[in-house]
């Protein structure tokens, strides 16, 4: 059996229903591959001259777009006409591309709508990366319909672990416009675990080690009951084995300065720098043609010296990872390569020293995403009898009094989820409450990502808490997010689907959970004396409104030592010290308590005139 746990809810039996057949794709940044898998052999599926990575780059010139390695042949003819790396603003807003690291010369700024989705110029055309998304998309589908001699309209993709909502359901949008049903988004790092089929393998924390061109990624993933839960993620977004090429050319021209390279021949130069450091991967020696002529031999050594520092930074994040995730190397079961660069032995060798330990490679690195959502979109298809949960990558809350979020389901949590609970009214007489939907660790408002909000209305005037609100968060299997609000006894019933036009960026995903791990103790600790404050409000409101009302059935001198003790602990409220609130509070509290009786006995009718105490 491929995978190990039951889905609550799920719709396996109408997928069951259904033979038709669905394959699993890898939406990469640089490269992009489609793989199907029949009795849980998956295997990548090659276009018409044998390839299976489609380069993720899209040239719109007159007619259809062009997709793949034809694109990448025009990049140097025509520039503005190619789109490359359009993954990496998946979901941003126009606002956020501007911000993001890396050049994006199509990006079109819109000062006027900066929330909304950003768009790009591409020649004459203006595209969203929804739309280039769904080009390369629509390619891999025809490549998987070739190949397999059949329709193919569904599909399990895969995200990176720090895709949040918007971009997740851009690359649903995207799948949507190529004709594809997505049956589940899956994480890729989740993806390459289970092409080694560790889902079936013993519990405990496993690093999947992500090195490709341009980027490097380092996952934990936690595997408990068949369930991986994404610990940590850490990476650079500009580091890869690309950077290696440059660094050797630049290396090499300057040991001859003499030759002048222009950045045609420059981008030459890179071109077969990657393949002699892909040749010398199992060859010990290579030779090397500097553009003008001079030739150098080039050894592994020598390019094992040079691709060092860069090696040891990919280290480094690790090392980092693990310490946020409060582990050691010796912690992990098990460690997985992907990405095209970890065929370098050096990188084989120094991953082994880190970890102690042989990591998984056996797998073409290239296609390894690939086929695990190959693996998990046969599971879903045939009607496994189990099946993967993904969790819920950060917390989800709502605001509560004094700018707290409660969380309402908690990270990591498998999805998918539905989660509710009641709510009241603070006021007497509310007929509205805002619902202000957070994403994140943290504890107050300010600190967490606002996702949505809307205003539940129609609830009928009550006194303060009264009121029966039910709030439910649904995530489905794709972690996309819906809020809905019912007041009980009128069943009033609002529901947004929680779809921000803009969204996190992966450095903001990792600053999220490493500040978790930092801010824990300062944010209960913030926590605490926010909620004091707001009770002690509460406690305060609560006796003006009794003494407006039934202010009679106190004494003057009560009435003074109550007033004066409600002093004293409204001066503390903007104080933080919460032990001083408690303390003030309490003594309001013991002091209220007469009051309290007495006007309990009035309500019950116990005494229609509740004698007042003798003044002493
Ligand atoms: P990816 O983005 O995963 O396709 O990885 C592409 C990167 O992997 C490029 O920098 C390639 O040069 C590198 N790569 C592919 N094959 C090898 C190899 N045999 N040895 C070293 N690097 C390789």
């Amino acid at each position: 059996m491929l995978l190990q746990i039951t889905e609550p809810n799920s719709s396996l039996v109408q997928e069951k229903l259904s033979q038709a057949l669905a394959i699993g794709i890898d939406l990469g940044t640089t490269n992009s591959v489609v793989a199907f898998s029949e009795n849980q052999r998956p295997k990548a599926l090659a276009d018409a001259l044998g390839e299976c990575l489609v380069p993720s780059v899209v040239a719109y010139l007159e007619g259809a777009p062009i997709v793949g390695e034809k694109a990448v042949d025009l990049v140097d003819e025509v520039p503005d006409q190619v789109v490359t790396s359009s993954k990496r603003l998946m979901g941003r807003s126009s606002a956020e591309a501007q911000n993001i690291s890396g050049k994006f010369t199509h990006i079109i700024s819109d000062q006027q709508s900066p929330d909304t989705m950003v768009r790009l110029k591409v020649g004459n055309e203006v595209k969203t990366p929804v739309e280039v998304a769904a080009d390369i998309l629509r390619t891999l589908k025809n490549q998987a319909e070739s190949a397999l001699n059949q329709s193919v309209e569904r599909a399990v993709i895969t995200v990176p672990a720090y895709f949040d909502e918007a971009a997740r359901q851009a690359t649903k949008d995207a799948a949507a416009l190529a004709g594809l049903k997505v049956l589940r988004l899956i994480n890729e790092p989740t993806a390459a675990a289970l092409a080694y089929g560790l889902n079936q393998g013993i519990e405990g924390v496993y690093a999947v080690y992500d090195l490709g061109g341009g980027t490097f990624d380092i996952s934990l993933l936690r595997l408990t009951k068949g369930v991986f839960q994404v610990l940590a993620t850490g990476g650079d977004a500009a580091l890869g084995g690309d950077d290696i090429d440059r660094l050797v050319v630049e290396y090499f021209h300057h040991l001859s300065p003499e030759v002048t390279l222009t950045p045609a021949l420059y981008k030459q130069a890179l071109k077969t720098m990657r393949f002699t450091k892909e040749y010398l991967s199992h060859q010990d020696q290579g030779m090397w043609a500097l553009p003008g002529g001079k030739e150098h031999p080039l050894d592994r050594f020598t390019l094992e010296q040079l691709s060092t520092p860069l090696v040891e930074k990919t280290i480094d994040i690790c090392r980092q990872v693990l310490i946020d995730a409060h582990l050691t190397p010796k912690d992990i079961k098990g460690v997985v390569l992907v990405g095209g660069a970890t065929r370098m032995p050096l990188i084989q060798g120094r991953v082994i020293e880190f970890f102690g330990q042989d990591p998984l490679m056996n797998l073409d690195p290239d296609k390894v995403v690939a086929l695990g959502a190959a693996l998990q979109a046969e599971a879903l298809t045939k009607g496994a009898e189990t099946l993967l949960l993904d969790v819920t990558p950060l917390s989800l809350g709502l605001e509560t009094m004094g700018g707290l979020v409660e969380k309402i389901i908690h990270r990591n949590t498998p999805i998918p989820a539905t989660f509710s609970q009641e709510f009241t009214t603070y006021q007497d007489g509310q007929t509205a409450m805002k619902i202000h939907v957070l994403q994140g660790e943290r504890e107050l408002v300010d600190h967490c990502r606002s996702l949505a909000e809307f205003t539940l209305t129609g609830i009928p005037p009550m006194v303060a808490g009264a009121a029966r609100i039910v709030i439910t968060f649904m995530v489905d299997s794709d972690g996309l997010l819906t809020v809905s609000a019912t007041e009980k006894t009128t069943n009033t019933h609002q529901e947004v689907a929680v779809k921000p036009s803009y969204g996190l960026t992966e450095e903001d995903y990792r600053r999220i959970l490493a500040e978790n791990a930092n801010q824990g103790a300062a944010d209960i600790k913030s926590r605490l004396l926010i909620e004091t404050k707001v009770k002690a409000q509460q406690l305060l409101h609560q006796l003006e409104e009794a003494i407006k009302v039934d202010g009679d059935l106190l004494t003057t001198v009560e009435l003074e030592s109550l007033a004066k003790a409600m002093e004293a602990l409204e001066q503390r409220l903007t104080d933080t010290d919460q032990v001083a609130i408690v303390e003030r509070k309490k003594t309001l509290e013991s002091i209220s308590v007469p009051f309290a009786t007495r006007r309990v006995k009035r309500l019950v009718g116990e005494a229609a005139n509740v004698p007042l105490p003798s003044e002493k």
